[in-house]
């Protein structure tokens, strides 16, 4: 690593708990392969301690920084300006400091699309099936609708908070007129029918990797040739992409999700094409895939 003197900008990333966050490892590589006076470091930030974080970051001119839980949302009310991602999935992944203030977007769009758009594949023909209705299940639906997809299933295990989920898009007809919401029942009809099957539940993420939010004999109904995505990244692959190879589906795990999210907010705070190859390489090798 290039040496850290009084010139060297800084970038982080905020959250609670930050200790196991790759971003630092990808980051850093990065910034040493472009020979820049740039460090991406760790910043624990607990729940309460967010605003006088933030008049910290100002002080020090911090340039930019990634936010994780639990500040996703919280961040927005700090920010002169948010873009139109941040406006439609409600969270913020990624800020940077303009003229005015603070600006923020979510890079998990586009991180969590660059995998899909290497397929060659009729988004328009596709009826995708989400499992799960958090945060990234917002970012997936975006994605979702800017491949062009016609028709988006959400599945989650609580009616309430499925309600929730739909009302949320109830301002943006785009969106409302193509999202159906279901209870984890529907399962049994949906799969056989989908071609896309995205995993945003944190079920069979370490070290409960022996379990699948889709059980085998589910799983054994979706059709060869239909793509598994499971947004976890560690194990790898999952248990849920393991039924479904068996079953002939393409599979793609998180990690392209999470270096390409990544490579993305670098790029905004760098103002310059970022070495991805070398992101996703330093994770592969620190995960051993
Ligand atoms: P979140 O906001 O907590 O949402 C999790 C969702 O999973 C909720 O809808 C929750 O249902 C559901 N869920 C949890 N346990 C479940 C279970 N046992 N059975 C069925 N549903 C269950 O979390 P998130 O921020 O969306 O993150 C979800 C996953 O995506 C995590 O594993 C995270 O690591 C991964 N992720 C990966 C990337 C990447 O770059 N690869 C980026 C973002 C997120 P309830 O609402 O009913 O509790």
């Amino acid at each position: 690593m290039s040496l850290i003197t009084g010139t060297t900008k800084l970038l982080g990333v905020i959250g609670d708990p930050v200790k196991h966050s790759l971003s630092p490892l990808m980051h850093n590589r990065a910034i040493e392969e472009l020979g820049l006076d740039y460090i991406y470091l760790p910043l624990p930030v607990t729940q309460g301690n967010l605003a006088k974080a933030i008049a910290g970051f100002e002080a020090i001119s911090l340039v930019g920084f990634n936010i994780t839980i639990p500040h996703k949302q919280a961040i927005i009310p700090y920010l002169a300006e948010v873009t139109p991602t941040v406006h439609m999935v409600g969270a913020v992944n990624t800020v940077w400091r303009t003229e005015t203030g603070w600006k923020g977007t979510n890079t998990d769009v586009a991180g969590f699309i660059a995998p899909l758009q290497t397929l060659n594949q009729d988004w328009s023909k596709i009826a995708p099936v989400i499992l799960g209705n958090g945060g990234a299940a917002r970012a997936v639906v975006i994605g979702l609708v800017e491949l062009g997809c016609p028709q988006i299933h959400v599945v989650g295990r609580n009616q309430n908070k499925l309600d929730k989920f739909s009302q949320s898009w109830q301002s943006n007809f785009q969106i409302s007129s193509i999202l159906q919401t279901h209870l984890w029942e529907k399962l049994n009809t949906l799969i056989p029918d989908t071609k896309l099957l995205v995993n945003t539940t944190p079920v069979g993420m370490s070290p409960q990797i022996e379990n699948s939010p889709v059980d085998a004999s589910l799983m054994a109904k979706l059709s060869p040739g239909a793509i598994a995505y499971d947004l976890i990244y560690t194990p790898n692959p999952t248990k849920f992409l393991q039924l479904a190879k068996e079953q002939g589906a393409i599979a793609i795990d998180g990690l392209e999700m999470l270096v390409q999210q990544g490579a993305a907010a670098l790029k905004i705070w760098l103002n310059q094409p970022v070495p991805i190859e070398t992101m996703r390489e330093s994770l592969r090798v620190y995960l051993n895939l």
